[in-house]
């Protein structure tokens, strides 16, 4: 969500480990050396009209970060030493202990709350991966033979020591993440975030540079049959898509990676919901024939919004569904469309293959929760075919407002799945939605979907796990 104070939102990962200029994400290169805002020396810039231009926002947080190198007084105590739990878990613990110090402290001296951004310039200082130390806390404590190095494969993640990096290598390089369709390594994927940053930087059509946005492309042509895909995932279908892309004959290899995994961030809607589909209709095909086909969709607003004309794909991978009906449902939908679209049924643009054949896609906007929505609805509520909701990151906070909807979609015995950005996520929400008593079905609770965004990002100090659009399905019901 956009803060009031730093209107930006998802910022690059690599703006906040410096690693390009903070302000326009321009990388470093040759021609062009990046130089460390020589005040709190945490973020960097390409120019000085870059530096000069993000000042008026960066200032707050920089004067109070220069205290935090050098007010004396203020010891945050760090322990360097690795005692023998290394699992994810305990390293991470470590790292978020420290954090709520320091960001305790910066937010005393600023009379605010850090907002995401500043928050993140915290969190992804370069640290250690196994003992979180900072060049910072280094010079602090005067730790000898001590300097926080990046990983020479991805330099997205540190390490302080040889002894140090010999602890992590083998997990960061080697072992496949439980988080990655096709089991890649941490540093593997890091290098993907790597590209897919410059990439979508470089595509980024957006006339603000501090929010490059998501890349957009929707595939148009209408298949002849449908292809099932049960036992499959992105890799057994990524070539038709990367042909539909007609890319010039020049392009590499891996720039045509780069363009497939930026566009499964958005493709990871129709093709999720296709699968799920599949599973939940088990060898019923009825629902491939449907005059109208009708989708809800709950939780993210914003997300939902952003990627709308991706539910065309469902139009254009099955032949036999006539119209489609996508249905969101959520509160937040007023401040993020105009309120003509507000409850109204509205026809949208298809592509011309689409028009041809008389193909209709629909959708409607409802700004409040799902229990009032049925409730508003009455005697016009029509069971869809399928309830999503995308990563709802139902907490034991937020879980109340979920319970009424939850409850109700049991009642109705609607087909719904949920998914989740992270692993912790899905499990969470797999045990609120147990805890409401409903009637799994196994094969799509609690586990990775193949069809999840491959736009993955790690996130700080995390050695294992990743976190991206529908990763993980944290369950699925009919009752
Ligand atoms: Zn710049
Ligand atoms: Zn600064
Ligand atoms: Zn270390
Ligand atoms: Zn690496
Ligand atoms: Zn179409």
């Amino acid at each position: 969500m956009t803060s009031e104070i730093d209107g930006r939102r998802h910022l690059p990962t690599l703006a906040y480990i410096g690693a390009v200029c903070f302000r326009c994400y321009k990388a470093e290169s040759p021609d062009l050396r990046l130089s460390k805002c020589g005040k709190c020396l945490r973020v960097a810039y390409c120019s000085t009209e870059c530096q000069k231009a993000d000042w008026k926002r960066h200032k707050p947080f920089c004067n109070a970060w220069h205290k935090l190198l050098h007010d004396n007084d203020q010891t945050i105590a760090f322990d360097s030493s690795i005692n023998s739990d290394m699992s994810p878990s305990a390293l991470r613990l470590r790292l978020s202990k420290r954090v709520e110090t320091e960001s305790t402290y910066l937010q005393q001296l600023m009379g605010r709350p850090l907002t995401p951004v500043e928050k993140n310039i915290l969190v992804w200082e370069p640290s250690c991966m196994a003992c979180s130390v900072t060049d910072r806390l280094i010079k602090r404590h005067g730790l000898p033979n001590r300097a926080v190095k990046p990983c020479l494969g991805c330099a997205i993640t540190f390490s302080c020591c040889e002894p140090h990096w010999d602890l992590i290598k083998e997990v960061h390089i080697s072992t496949p993440s439980q988080d990655s369709v096709g089991e890649f390594a941490q540093c593997q994927m890091n290098q993907w975030l790597r590209e897919n940053e410059a990439f979508s930087i470089r595509v980024s059509n957006n006339p603000d540079p501090t929010d490059p946005g998501p890349f957009r492309w929707f595939p148009k042509r209408i298949e002849e049959a449908y292809t099932p895909l049960q036992k499959k995932n992105w890799w057994d279908i990524k070539e038709p898509y990367i042909q539909l892309m007609d890319l010039d004959e020049k392009s590499s290899q891996k720039d045509k990676d780069v363009r497939f995994r930026a566009v499964t961030e958005a493709l990871s809607i129709p093709l999720s919901i296709l699968f799920v589909m599949e599973v939940l209709n088990n060898g019923d095909d009825d629902w491939k024939r449907r005059t109208t086909l009708t989708i809800h969709i709950l939780g993210s607003p914003d997300y939902s919004v952003s990627n709308n004309e991706m539910y065309e794909e469902i139009l254009h991978l099955v032949p036999g569904i006539k119209a489609l009906k996508v249905v969101f449902v959520a509160s937040g939908y007023r401040q993020l469309v105009p309120p003509t679209s507000i409850n109204v049924v509205k026809p949208l643009a298809v592509c011309s293959s689409c028009e041809v054949i008389g193909k209709k896609l629909f959708n409607e906007f409802c700004d409040s929760t799902y229990h009032s929505f049925i409730q508003e609805k009455g005697y016009r509520f029509v069971k869809p075919d399928l309830c999503i909701v995308f990563h709802p990151r139902i907490s034991p906070e937020t879980s109340s407002g979920w319970t009424l909807t939850v409850e109700l979609l049991k009642k109705r015995k609607v087909p719904t799945i949920v998914t989740a950005y992270t692993r912790p996520n899905a499990e969470a929400e797999y045990a609120f939605l147990d805890s409401l008593g409903v009637k799994f079905v196994d094969s799509l609770s609690l586990r990775l979907n193949p069809f999840g965004a491959l736009t993955c990002r790690s996130e700080p100090h995390a050695v294992a796990g990743f976190i991206a659009a529908n990763l993980w399905f944290s369950g699925a019901f009919k009752g």
